[in-house]
């Protein structure tokens, strides 16, 4: 048998886990690892050898040129609720904050419900005023290559799809 630690050929492999990896292992290589059974140990202080080799073992074993991280900086899901805690904690009323902010009370008031979503211009005015963040950053992993005939549907192929 291989041992997939060290590739050495033993004829006997220990089936263990290391650092939450199910692994058939020699002699040797168990030492670093827990009976497969039990839960893995949380790794503690810089990372030991092993693991790093693992490390490399994943980044050959899964090709990560297929997905692109694109980040961007969106208005945060709960910006209504940000607001209306923000004011509450500087024991200001809608109206007190919409006049510092020279907004409309039904502006504001929408925006805290979340009916409204604030603009850039009135976004910055909030940040200012209240001295909260109302955006944050959003990643999301693109599959690159999947924007190929498998994507969006033309009319072409509803056509097909309906005789
Ligand atoms: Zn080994």
């Amino acid at each position: 048998m291989i041992c997939e630690m060290c590739g050495k050929d033993v004829t006997f492999c220990k089936k263990v886990t290391i650092e939450g990896v199910h692994l058939e292992v020699c002699a040797e290589c168990s030492k670093f690892g827990t009976e497969a059974r039990k839960e893995a140990p949380e790794p503690e202080g810089p990372k030991p050898i092993i693991t790093q080799r693992l490390e490399v073992r994943e980044k050959r074993g899964k090709p990560r040129d297929i997905y692109t991280s694109q980040e961007t900086i969106e208005l945060a899901d709960d910006f209504a609720s940000r607001i209306r805690d923000a004011r509450q904690k500087r024991g200001m009323s809608q109206k007190d904050l919409a006049a510092k902010i020279n907004e409309r009370v039904t502006v504001l008031s929408k925006i805290e419900t979340g009916d409204m979503r604030p603009d850039e211009k009135l976004i910055a005015k909030l940040q200012k005023e209240l001295g909260i963040t109302l955006k944050e950053k959003v990643s999301a992993v693109v599959a690159a290559k999947e924007s190929g005939p498998r994507g969006a549907l033309t009319l072409a192929d509803l056509i097909k799809m309906e005789k």
